[in-house]
């Protein structure tokens, strides 16, 4: 065989690889439901440990029952979103089938760390408990690029997560005659408020949801003057 008879091989052989990969992308992508702006950011295939307790029973004549802890190793699929972490666990050895067993918010999770000797483990940590995989190229000189890779996704999440909770608090615009009637209930009426820059008297309007202080020209928002009162009444 000459050199260029083996790149020939190499090259067919790499496209086979590739082709075989692509359809093994196919076939787990479509099982997993993706969210109205969710994508997948990474993924990893690999095997997940689960571990059982059963009871087990011993004695031949005097029955005691032993709890047993099983541990079991399914393969599948490791799916970093940039809204979670799902485990795909594949079904089938010919007819391959993923299955979205559980998943993980990237908000809520806690840690990732590795453990075992020989074989390396990964164990991710979030509110619910802790989750073993092992992953194919992930071992202790890749687990930093890893944990780099998912924690840049936790990060952006609680970014996003705490722009839509920004959003939603700007959304709440409070009206001037909400504020009124809130204080009446709780016995208080006012005239007349402080500006809160410049501390001048400001008429208390009948309605909208802002007014503008007739000394220094601040707008002032009903939202804040409702802050201000709700820590008056309690
Ligand atoms: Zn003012």
């Amino acid at each position: 065989m000459d050199v260029q008879q083996i790149d020939q091989n190499l090259i067919s052989i790499a496209a086979f690889i590739l082709l075989a990969a692509r359809r093994l992308v196919l076939s787990w992508q479509s099982s997993i439901m993706l969210r109205k702006g969710e994508r997948i950011v990474c993924y990893w295939s690999g095997d997940c440990e689960t571990s059982q307790t059963v009871v087990v029973q011993k004695g031949k004549y005097v029955k005691r029952y032993k709890p047993h802890e099983v541990k079991e190793r399914k393969n599948g699929f490791l799916v970093l979103t940039n809204e979670r972490l799902v485990w795909l666990e594949q079904r089938g050895i010919f007819g391959k089938s993923y299955h979205a067993l559980f998943e993980m918010p990237l908000e809520h999770l806690k840690g990732i760390s590795m453990g075992g000797a020989i074989m390396k483990y990964v164990s991710i940590t979030d509110a619910e408990g802790e989750q073993t995989f092992h992953l194919m190229g992930i071992g202790s000189r890749e687990l930093d690029s890893f944990k780099q890779t998912v924690f840049e996704q936790v990060e952006a999440r609680k970014r996003s997560l705490e722009e839509e909770k920004q959003k939603d608090r700007v959304h709440i615009l409070l009206d001037f005659s909400f504020l009124k009637s809130y204080m009446e209930k709780g016995g208080l009426v006012l005239q007349t408020f402080k500006c809160p820059e410049c501390g001048a008297s400001v008429k208390f309007p009948d309605a909208g949801s802002q007014t503008v202080c007739g000394h220094c020209g601040a707008n002032i928002y009903a939202n804040d003057v409702f802050k201000k009162i709700k820590d008056l009444i309690g």
